[in-house]
């Protein structure tokens, strides 16, 4: 008889550990936020705040990542799609996220002056150059442009999988972080500042923006013919937006 009086108690704690579970799973999927075009968003432990108001017309220098360092070290990522599925490169001759990188470059240099933005890019004469410091890397023209009051950012893809970390800006380390760092941020994710150590481009004041993982469905819509020129429109959008936020335009 007493039997299922002890079997309630353990009964009570299994209903509310139950009733629990899907609370604790929301607010995690809720603090990680997959956004549904980039994908998951960078989960690592910062506390930076860009506050510096900036101009409206601040002039913006958009580099596709890795441009200049194809066949060296830091060539960027091949993909889920080369690396996992064994598809072809999308161009045999750089990588995968090189050919995205500069795509996106392009459409939103394209968009953002369409939209007013004071926005312009560079591309390194070369998809090789060995020494970084050569005046026309990548790292050589933004952290000038860095240097004469401007801004500066490279566009990535992440690593698939586990392998990357997801969506996020990370800052420039050796100067002040401004109001478009913030909303970069706040929109794509918040690396913190000393990321692996403090990387090449941050330690010349220029950005990197981690659009989202190269793999699943962002990479697939960016492979489908049918649905990538809309992929990186929708992606051009959402940086100018971020830009536009940061600007304090809208
Ligand atoms: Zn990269």
């Amino acid at each position: 008889m007493l039997r299922p009086i002890f079997l309630t108690i353990p009964f009570i704690f299994v209903v509310a550990l139950v009733g629990l579970a899907p609370i604790s799973i929301a607010s995690e999927s809720k603090f990680s936020s997959a956004d549904p075009l980039t994908g998951s968003r960078v989960n690592l432990e910062t506390d930076w705040v860009g506050s510096v108001k900036v101009s409206p017309s601040l002039p913006i220098l958009v580099l596709a990542g890795h441009a200049d360092s194809q066949g060296l070290d830091g060539a960027g990522t091949a993909g889920e799609a080369v690396d996992l599925k064994g598809e072809e490169p999308m161009d045999l001759s750089i990588s995968d996220e090189l050919y995205w990188n500069l795509k996106l470059r392009d459409k939103l240099v394209s968009i953002g002056r369409n939209k007013g933005l004071n926005i312009s890019s560079y591309d390194p004469p070369l998809r090789q150059i060995y020494d970084e410091n050569d005046p026309r890397t990548n790292w050589s023209v933004g952290a000038l442009h860095s240097k004469n009051g401007g801004y500066a950012f490279e566009i990535h893809f992440d690593s698939y999988g586990n392998y990357g970390f997801g969506s996020g800006l990370i800052p420039a380390i050796s100067t002040k972080l401004n109001t478009l760092d913030e909303s970069l941020a706040q929109h794509f994710g918040r690396y913190p500042r000393l990321f692996r150590g403090g990387l090449g481009a941050p330690k010349r004041r220029i950005r990197i923006l981690e659009i989202g993982k190269l793999g699943g469905r962002l990479e697939e819509k960016l492979r489908d013919e049918s649905t990538r020129d809309e992929t990186l429109t929708q992606l051009a959008l959402k940086i100018v937006k971020a830009i536009e936020d940061g600007l304090g335009k809208v």
